[in-house]
């Protein structure tokens, strides 16, 4: 039982934050969910948790930045479960700091993380969904790919650029007619991990003095809701991609950020 029983999910940056919240509540939700990082042990008490509360779940060493990590993730993937019905695209970093002083190693390295991450995973995880008979492709992209944010231009390129290869990917898939809808999702200011490096290079009142960031400030300011989000706020939005409640749905952009978008 559950909104995606029998489905066979991978979540990339699982370890962590949104990622971990994702692949929790689809496994809740009836999936089996296979989980990477390049983080391990983190990635593997995620799995261990998953396990302990009566669902399915394996870890995979990933870095998704390499094609032929990628390749081994898929084939593997295929060998444990052997389909793929859900890919969310969530691994991703955030390098902070103004445009006028930012390495081209770190904007490489942006790059590599969020964009080239998310490329490889669409390309090499379409072989075996289109194998399965379909899918759903989600790729987690920010608020920061809607519009700009100082101090976060680099981010900002990246997840725009998702934000565009999502929807490409989905024309691309419908005109295929493969049963596979890719769209993307927005969060806005979700207290995880990420926040720890970002707060001191952020340009900007909320870091004035140059002190770490208290994501509940933060909110407050930007957010017209007026708190921060937790994972499962975004989850559930990709737990509904996920499932065939969304069938109708694809090259959307789902928009889960306390109304910042909006203001
Ligand atoms: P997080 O740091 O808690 O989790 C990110 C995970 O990605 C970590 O476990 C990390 O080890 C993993 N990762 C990093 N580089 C990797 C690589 N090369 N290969 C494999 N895994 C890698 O952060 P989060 O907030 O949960 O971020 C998840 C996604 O959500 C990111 O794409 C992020 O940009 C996006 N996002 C977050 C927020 C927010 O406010 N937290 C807002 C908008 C978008």
């Amino acid at each position: 039982a559950g909104r995606v029983a029998g489905k066979v999910a991978l979540v990339t940056g699982g370890a962590s934050g949104i990622g971990q919240g994702c692949a929790e509540l689809l496994a809740a939700e009836g999936a089996r969910v296979v989980v990477t990082d390049v983080q391990v042990e983190r990635g593997k008490a995620v799995v261990d948790g998953i396990n302990a509360r009566g669902g399915e779940a394996v870890f995979m060493t990933q870095d998704v930045t390499r094609e032929e990590g990628w390749e081994q993730v898929i084939a593997d993937t295929r060998k444990v479960y052997g389909r793929l019905d859900i890919l969310v695209n969530n691994a991703g970093i955030a390098i902070g700091g103004p445009i006028h002083s930012f390495s081209f190693a770190d904007w490489k390295k942006q790059q590599a993380v969020n964009e080239d991450g998310v490329f490889l995973g669409t390309k090499h995880g379409l072989g075996l969904m289109r194998e399965s008979g379909g899918g759903s492709i989600i790729n987690i992209s920010s608020v920061a790919g809607m519009k700009g944010s100082a101090g976060l231009a680099a981010y900002c390129a990246t997840k725009g650029a998702v934000r565009l290869f999502s929807k490409a990917v989905a024309m691309e898939c419908a005109a295929a007619k493969d049963g596979i809808r890719v769209n993307s999702v927005h969060p806005g200011i979700i207290d995880t991990p990420i926040w720890d490096g970002i707060g001191s290079t952020l340009d900007g009142p909320s870091n004035a003095g140059g002190r770490t960031l208290d994501l509940n400030d933060v909110a407050a300011v930007a957010t017209p809701l007026g708190f921060k989000g937790e994972p499962a706020d975004i989850a559930a939005g990709v737990l509904y991609l996920a499932s065939d409640e969304s069938r109708y749905v694809t090259g959307i952009e789902l928009i889960i950020d306390g109304g910042m978008v909006t203001r």
